[in-house]
């Protein structure tokens, strides 16, 4: 089992004093008053549907997930609307500029690397393009992206289950 980010939380990032509480969420430091709550982090993804109501699907190029299918999408930042941040991501991902968006649905996430478990919140966005433009990859993050029927085939290969569970909403949404 990954820890969660609040049990590795062992000092006081402010003062440094050690942590009588660890794994308490909030955080609160004994000696200078520090208050930290904890994750979800906020993160985003798209559903980009062409006219043959195919999905794009990426694979991705680094852990967490390396090797598996993702949906375009990321971490917003500080001062960033998730509507902002889904279009800078698919973007820098895929380099396509969608014009139109969609809110679809929320799922929670557990982002596992380097030993820690980061609980996140997944914003998904639907966005429908009917021209669609050379893709240009990130490298970084993306080895490769297509477009494809979301079935079976695809579902089982996804590295999160809440881009999985994003998808299947979208197809209970059509029927
Ligand atoms: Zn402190």
């Amino acid at each position: 089992m990954i820890p969660p980010f609040e049990d590795v939380f062992n000092y006081c990032p402010v003062c440094g004093t050690p942590s009588p509480m660890v794994g308490q969420n909030p955080f609160v430091c004994t000696d200078c008053d520090f208050h930290f709550h904890f994750p979800p982090t906020v993160a985003v993804g798209a559903l980009i549907i062409n006219d043959q109501q195919e999905i794009l699907f990426i694979e991705r190029s680094k852990n967490p997930g390396k090797g598996l299918l993702g949906l375009p999408g990321g971490f917003v930042d500080a001062g960033e609307t998730a509507e902002a941040a889904v279009v800078r991501e698919i973007k820098e991902e895929v380099g396509l500029v969608v014009q139109q968006l969609e809110y679809l649905t929320t799922f929670p996430n557990v982002y596992q690397y380097k030993g820690v478990a980061n609980d996140i919140l997944d914003v998904f966005f639907v966005s429908r393009i009917s021209d669609i433009p050379n893709l240009q990859l990130q490298a970084s993050e993306v080895v490769d992206a297509f477009f494809g029927a979301p079935a079976a085939d695809f579902l089982s290969r996804m590295a999160f289950d809440s881009n999985r569970l994003a998808i299947e909403f979208y197809q209970s949404q059509q029927s």
